[in-house]
């Protein structure tokens, strides 16, 4: 593909770059130099009492790919799941970290007497091992996330009480806290003060998830900064062996298979720590499969045209004046695809944006003005790439590939 004549066709649309760079503003962070009247705070800060993370330059930090919901026969409703398999399928997949988040009334709350003391379950250079389970109640269920083993039955025990109550110990626990299926039939029936993030895209099956969407833009528009992220909420395995173990629930691998849906996180090391820290920050984006194209929005502070807000950051604008924002295509050797963006503005869609074959992105630019509490989503469709393992699962979240986490402008600490 000849870029540079790509990108003489696609100048004269308004709206579009080219898969060069070369014309792009670079994103690196104007260290030292001010440019911008503008502030770019990092993520998180509209739930009190949480730490607030440290910056992270939008051009540093590594994609790491993750599943953060899963299920191994600790959970008795995925008996024919072994921790073994389970790990062997994240690796060959493609995932750099998995939280494997049993159902912990299963366990009465001793997740490690059981998922975290299994051999198998631990952090190696290839995966990346989070702490954690499926804190099931009878109002709702949450992961927790952890880079190391904490005292999950002072969680336990909370199970089922106050928001206030469960707020306490999530916060002298230091846990991420995150609200699982949030209008399935578990719905979520916590305050949402309590969690840093909701899954708002569970399972495969992407058409499920449509209420998630508008919880997630409901909640974002009341002032919190609130990370969305995925879980294939996985149950149910052995594929390979498939069909000499003949289990009613062995469809599932062909259709909601480790890593349906991928979430990204921008961590600042390769480690446990980082992941964590990554989803209390929002630098977080969500694709169908390992294998598929991640979305990541970005946007510039200043006039300097310079893309350096990134994901979960919040942008205080002391100007009136037009923001530029650029999407871009990222886990994508050769792009030769069609893909429709949709930008979603406060809960709306902005405006839809078209992707061409040998295009990875696209820049537009709005105006929220200052003193304005906005934010920013992009959300992209098209056809996602199979995982290897099982190739017919990515059929049922169609036509959703990617969706971003929101870029803020001007929310309150
Ligand atoms: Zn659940
Ligand atoms: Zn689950």
């Amino acid at each position: 593909m000849n870029v540079p004549s790509l990108c003489a066709v696609f100048s004269i649309l308004l709206l579009v770059a080219c898969s060069s760079d070369d014309n792009e503003p670079s994103n690196r962070q104007s260290a030292g130099v001010d440019t911008s009247p503008n502030e770019v705070q990092t993520g998180s800060r509209a739930f009190g009492g949480f730490p607030v993370p440290e910056p992270l330059p939008v051009d540093e930090g590594i994609w790491l790919a993750g599943d953060l919901h899963v299920h191994t026969n600790y959970s008795t409703d995925a008996s024919n799941r072994p921790m073994a398999e389970v790990i062997s399928i994240a690796k060959n997949n493609g995932l750099n970290f998995l939280a494997v988040s049993d159902h912990d009334n299963h366990v009465d709350g001793d997740l490690a007497g059981n998922t975290w003391s299994d051999p198998g379950y631990k952090s190696d250079d290839e995966l990346l091992v989070l702490y954690g389970a499926e804190w099931t109640t009878g109002k709702g269920h949450a992961n927790t996330f952890s880079a190391t083993p904490y005292d999950h039955q002072a969680m336990y025990a909370v199970r089922d009480g106050l928001s206030s109550e469960v707020e306490r110990v999530v916060k002298s626990l230091g846990l991420h806290f995150s609200a699982n299926h949030p209008a399935s039939g578990d719905a979520w029936g916590y305050g949402y003060d309590v969690v840093r993030s909701i899954e708002v895209w569970q399972s495969s099956v992407w058409f499920l998830n449509m209420n998630a969407q508008t919880i997630w833009d409901d909640q974002i528009r009341t002032g919190r900064r609130m990370t969305g992220r995925g879980g294939s909420d996985s149950h149910h395995g052995y594929i390979r062996s498939f069909p000499t173990r003949i289990d009613p629930n062995n469809f599932q691998p062909f259709v909601n298979a480790i890593g349906t849906p991928t979430t990204w996180v921008r961590a600042r090391n390769r480690d446990a720590e980082s992941v964590v820290e990554a989803l209390n920050a929002g630098r977080v984006t969500i694709s169908a499969t390992p294998q598929s194209p991640r979305l990541v929005l970005t946007a510039s502070s200043g006039a300097d045209g310079v893309f350096d807000v990134g994901m979960g950051d919040n942008l205080v604008l002391k100007e009136d004046r037009p923001v530029r924002f650029k999407i871009a295509l990222e886990n994508i050797e050769i792009q030769s695809s069609f893909y429709r963006i949709e930008v979603i503005r406060d809960g709306s869609a902005l405006t839809t944006l078209n992707i061409l074959p040998g295009q990875t992105s696209v820049i537009f630019t709005d105006q929220p003005g200052a003193n304005t509490m906005t934010y920013y989503r992009v959300t992209m469709q098209g056809v996602s790439t199979p995982l290897l393992d099982s190739p017919g699962s990515f059929i049922p979240s169609l036509p959703m590939v990617s969706i971003s986490n929101p870029v803020y402008v001007n929310y309150k600490d």
